[in-house]
């Protein structure tokens, strides 16, 4: 079943020596105008995996979304992001300037870390109960929070560093943390929503294949 917030899937196949990238396969290619139906294996479509997941179904993960609306619609790479910590039962614990936040819904397109890998699996028990004495101390009353150093950011890093240091684990730095886990997710993330807004703005979207593939299909030569 799919959530409302969830975009068309996206998927890519082969024609006129072109990727071509399209919500569905249309029946005939969109540069040649030939029927695209009776292809050979190579050709045949592939779906292209979305970066996105919903955070209520996502347990104990880091999860990130845009402050308003949501990924696909609205974000435009510079929009204020807003991060929160999955609970085992799929609420988002996340911070704001009203405290700490308990959400069910409004996380339905997030990208997400897990942060249960292996040799954490033993704190699954004990996740919710850590998540929510975590929430309850002085730190994360409203009144603390500061838009640059004390906000989401800090709550979500912190809760992570709390767990690390409970499993016996070094804790990990913002940048660290950031460059290693986080970027990687939304540098695809935002080549996705490129190619998404691309589609739904012609139709369909085309790249050369890479090269290596050109020097063995391509034929041609110079
Ligand atoms: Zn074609």
């Amino acid at each position: 079943m799919q959530c409302p917030e969830a975009g068309k899937p996206i998927i890519k196949f082969n024609h006129c020596q072109k990727y071509i990238y399209s919500f569905g396969v249309p029946r005939c290619c969109p540069l040649c105008g030939q029927d695209v139906g009776s292809r050979r294996l190579e050709e045949a479509p592939v779906s292209i995996s979305e970066p996105f997941t919903n955070g209520h179904r996502e347990t104990c993960s880091f999860l990130l979304r845009p402050t308003r609306g949501t990924f696909l619609r609205e974000y435009d790479g510079r929009s204020d992001l807003h991060v929160g910590i999955s609970s085992t039962g799929g609420v988002v614990y996340n911070y704001t300037v009203h405290g700490v936040q308990r959400d069910e819904v409004g996380w339905e397109q997030s990208v997400s870390v897990p942060l249960l890998r292996p040799g954490l699996f033993g704190l699954l028990d004990q996740w919710d109960k850590y998540l929510e004495d975590f929430s309850a101390t002085g730190a994360w009353l409203p009144h603390r929070y500061e838009e640059g150093h004390h906000n989401c950011y800090s709550y979500a890093l912190a809760f992570i560093n709390c767990v690390l240091a409970t499993a016996g684990e070094e804790r990990l730095h913002r940048d660290e943390f950031t460059e290693k886990f986080v970027v990687p997710r939304t540098r695809r993330a935002s080549k996705y929503i490129t190619l998404y807004r691309a589609i739904e703005e012609r139709g369909f979207y085309v790249t050369d294949p890479p090269s290596p593939q050109w020097a063995h299909t391509g034929g041609g030569s110079c």
